[in-house]
């Protein structure tokens, strides 16, 4: 008999409400606070900068206009160049252009698939040579695992180059017990809706540089000069927050430790039901770190487990189940082929290979648990079922 019930979607990571969010949406309501400023977004941004520990927060509508406003601080202009993990999503790069600057990238590293610290040597020895150092390096938080924060530091300090670090998927994790996107000269988070939390869209950039965060709020108000009459004497943007979205934002934050402890349960389930299969391994999470397991993700090798990622996800789709491929990395993308790319040595790109074997799997807090026995009885039905037919031939 064919089974026609078509079983309901298990999405990769979908928004959860904390059902405390219609309260700050009707203060804003109340107070006709509908605009890009007021008590919501102030008190959203004192909280992110007491939560990651940092002076100050702005902000903004996006992640990426954070990353665009943090390179604008830096000074990236024309012909500029910028180093930037390659293992990302494709919202870490694109400021570089808007700039007019050249992305350079570097690779991963096999224990927590973000920047190479190897690799950043490289690249930063052949920059110096040439006489022409990066304005800044654009640091990823993969997934919620810290990047190794001291020696990537090390070396930007060495070369007095300022880090950017992209913590979109980390907020919440930390490395030797200090907060994710406190390290870099300055760090920035996402609230889209796939993210940990979300205000459905928006950003925020924070700096212990508070002058530098005022002249963020400055150049994302379209860099209005203190003058009675409108004034501009340089470029700005409008990227401000909505006050709206700054509520919903303060009532994820309220429940951020809830959705890292369900998120952490759902990997280590994962990891649990599944690391018996042949050729499944799941992400690393190094000593002295702490990852908000944004998604859980892993690698499966083909040969031993039957099945390409490709496959995998595939039947899984067959099966109403959303699973994605690891970030494609920047340097193979069309819109990159030209720009420089350092491996993390020279028999090994570590970006490549987690990228033709790596997967992500449903990981949303939100997600029940027999959602989570449906997407791992898949999973091991597809690898075993791979297996029989190995047998047979
Ligand atoms: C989501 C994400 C961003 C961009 O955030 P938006 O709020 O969608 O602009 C940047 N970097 C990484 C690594 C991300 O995952």
């Amino acid at each position: 008999m064919v089974n026609t019930t078509v079983q309901k979607r298990i999405f990769l990571s979908s928004p959860h409400m904390s059902g405390n969010e219609q309260k700050y949406i009707n203060e804003a309501f109340e107070t006709n606070w509908i605009a890009p400023l007021g008590p919501n977004v102030d008190a959203f941004e004192k909280e992110i900068a007491a939560y990651t520990g940092v002076n100050e927060a702005a902000a903004v509508s996006s992640g990426t206009a954070a990353i665009h406003l943090a390179l604008s601080l830096l000074g990236v202009d024309k012909g500029d160049t910028v180093f930037c993990s390659t293992l990302t999503f494709i919202a870490s790069a694109n400021p570089i252009l808007y700039l007019g600057a050249e992305p350079v990238f570097i690779d991963s590293e096999p224990e927590t698939w973000n920047m190479s610290p190897h690799a950043l040597e490289r690249a930063f020895r052949e920059a110096a040579s040439n006489g022409k150092l990066p304005k800044a390096v654009i640091v990823v938080n993969l997934y919620g695992q810290s990047a190794k924060m001291d020696a990537l530091t090390s070396l930007c300090d060495q070369y007095g180059v300022p880090m950017i670090e992209d913590a979109a998927e980390s907020l919440g994790s930390s490395y030797k017990g200090k907060p994710s996107g406190s390290f870099g000269r300055f760090g920035i988070f996402s609230f889209n809706g796939n993210k940990i939390i979300t205000t459905s869209g928006g950003g925020m950039l924070v700096s212990n540089d508070a002058a530098a965060i005022h002249k963020a709020r400055f150049l994302a108000t379209q860099a209005r000069d203190p003058a009675p009459h409108y004034q501009h004497s340089e470029v700005g943007y409008n990227y401000r927050m909505s006050n709206v979205l700054a509520g919903i934002g303060r009532a994820q934050l309220e429940v951020l430790e809830k959705r890292v402890q369900a998120r952490r349960a759902i990997f280590e389930r994962y990891q649990l039901e599944l690391s018996e299969i042949p050729g499944i391994q799941f992400m690393p999470e190094i000593n002295e770190t702490y990852s908000n397991r944004w998604l859980t993700a892993m690698t499966v090798d083909e040969k031993e487990a039957g099945i390409s990622v490709t496959q995998l996800i595939e039947m899984l789709a067959a099966e109403n189940i959303e699973a994605r491929p690891v970030w494609k990395p920047l340097h193979m993308q069309p819109l990159f082929k030209d720009n420089m790319y350092f491996a993390h040595n020279e028999k090994e790109s570590v970006s490549e290979r987690l990228f033709s074997n790596g997967i992500c799997l449903p990981s949303g807090s939100n997600m029940e648990e027999l959602d989570q026995t449906r997407v791992i009885n898949c999973i091991r039905n597809l690898i075993s079922v791979k297996e029989d037919e190995r047998k047979i031939v």
